[in-house]
């Protein structure tokens, strides 16, 4: 594809934000989109197109953020939009079983080491909040430990702390959180063993489950430091309390069986989202048998919903997941050890404070020296200087989160030349801070 990549105008999208404005709280269906940390007017997209996006003032980008993570096949696959097509002349929604949830459930549990059996959902969101409720029901104990910086879904008890567009907007605790809710949540710095060993020794009888990303990936992208996942696996089980992996964001994409098969650390409970939906509205929430038989109707623990397991959304999420080979995993970690060798030269020759954290295809640079370990390192960042990092790259062609706390994904559908593209994209970038 030789389109010519960049802003070069944003008349219709000014009009068509104006216009949503007037509808829409800040002109969006969810915050982050809106460019106000950045200053800018977004892009109203058209359509994309394997690793680009289109938006109606006819710009073109190549695209790193890919909905915010499930598109790991890039825009509109041949394959996800054929089996769409035949999925939706079957009818869009039953709320009664198919065959296609037994079959997802089936090459789910094949693939999450943890996962024995698994409730599908609509959301992110709703698999945390609803994996919260079951470790409380389960344990019979109220409080739960979460990390800050991290982000799992907007549930009040999950509020605390936030990374994600929490961090970028400056809202560490929102409003409408009763203070009865937040009281039951415990935070701690990610990677810092002591702290959750701590907290661990004074509240231990009381804590239900602690749910972490097993890569923090809404305060840019953090690895867990060697030690810490496994170090949570003891201590959980020590105090009896259930491990849940908030995976909605690392599941399937840093590893074909998630982060829990590339770091080797298995947890009670597994929250999944984004690639599993292929594009579509899904979420899901597994684990043990003996665990995950507690919610109803199997158990006593509540929890519904009208358009789970829906047939459009598992056809998206089966395709998606059926197209990821170990050799597109091969192909991920490639390109992206490429942008990040790129991008890392690029800065060095521009001689400014840069990091690049990495975990397979989930990339993200941080204008800092130090080394991004948990949230305080991550805001280390120039903030200043990453929003006109983020406005050049824009004007260049190349399509990021509009936020320093977001990663930026690579697909498998990027190419080589993408890949090129975007380095030199980068470079001339950096050369207008
Ligand atoms: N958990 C994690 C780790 C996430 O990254 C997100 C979304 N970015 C969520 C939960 C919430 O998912 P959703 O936006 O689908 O509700």
């Amino acid at each position: 594809m030789k389109d010519v990549i960049g802003r070069h105008s944003d008349e219709r999208s000014r009009a068509a934000f104006e216009e949503a404005k007037k509808v829409l709280p800040g002109g969006v269906n969810s915050p982050v989109r809106a460019f106000k940390s950045v200053g800018l007017t977004p892009m109203f997209i058209d359509h994309g197109v394997g690793p680009r996006i289109y938006d109606i003032d006819g710009n073109s980008f190549i695209d790193y953020v890919g909905s915010w993570g499930p598109l790991i096949m890039g825009h509109a696959h041949p394959e996800v939009v054929k089996a769409l097509q035949d999925a939706v002349a079957k009818g869009t929604s039953f709320g009664a079983p198919t065959l296609l949830e037994t079959e997802m459930a089936k090459l789910v549990a094949e693939r999450v080491p943890s996962v024995d059996i698994v409730r599908m959902v609509s959301s992110g969101t709703e698999a945390t909040m609803s994996a919260i409720r079951l470790a409380r029901g389960y344990t019979g104990r109220n409080k739960i430990m979460k990390f800050e910086g991290s982000y799992h879904g907007h549930a009040d008890s999950l509020l605390i702390k936030a990374g994600s567009g929490v961090a970028t907007l400056g809202l560490p605790d929102s409003p409408g959180v009763p203070e009865g809710v937040a009281v039951n949540t415990i935070t701690v710095p990610y990677n810092d063993l002591e702290s959750v060993k701590l907290a661990f020794e004074h509240y231990g009888e009381e804590i239900a489950g602690v749910i972490v990303e097993p890569v923090a990936g809404n305060m840019g992208v953090v690895p867990p430091l060697p030690g810490f996942l496994e170090g949570l696996r003891q201590v959980t089980t020590q105090f009896g309390s259930l491990l849940i992996f908030d995976e909605v964001m690392t599941g399937f994409r840093v590893h074909m069986n998630c982060a829990q098969g590339r770091f080797g650390v298995t947890p009670d409970v597994t929250c999944l989202g984004k690639v599993i939906g292929g594009g579509l509205p899904v979420g899901a929430y597994g684990g043990r048998r003996e665990i995950m038989e507690q919610i109803a109707p199997s158990g006593p623990i509540y929890q519904a919903g009208t358009l789970s397991g829906n047939p459009l959304a598992m056809t998206a999420g089966f395709t998606t997941l059926s197209l990821l080979t170990p050799e597109v995993y091969d192909r991920l970690e490639r390109l992206s050890a490429k942008l990040q060798a790129g991008f890392e030269s690029n800065a060095k020759e521009k001689g400014i404070p840069f990091t690049v954290n990495r975990v397979g295809s989930m990339v993200c640079p941080f204008f800092t020296n130090e080394k991004v370990i948990n949230f305080n390192t991550a805001k280390t960042s120039d903030l200043d200087l990453f929003h006109r990092y983020f406005a050049a790259l824009l004007e260049e062609g190349v399509n990021v989160a509009p936020s320093q706390f977001e990663g930026m994904f690579v697909s498998g559908v990027h190419t080589e030349e993408d890949i090129d593209l975007t380095i030199e994209a980068q470079r001339r970038a950096l050369k207008k801070l």
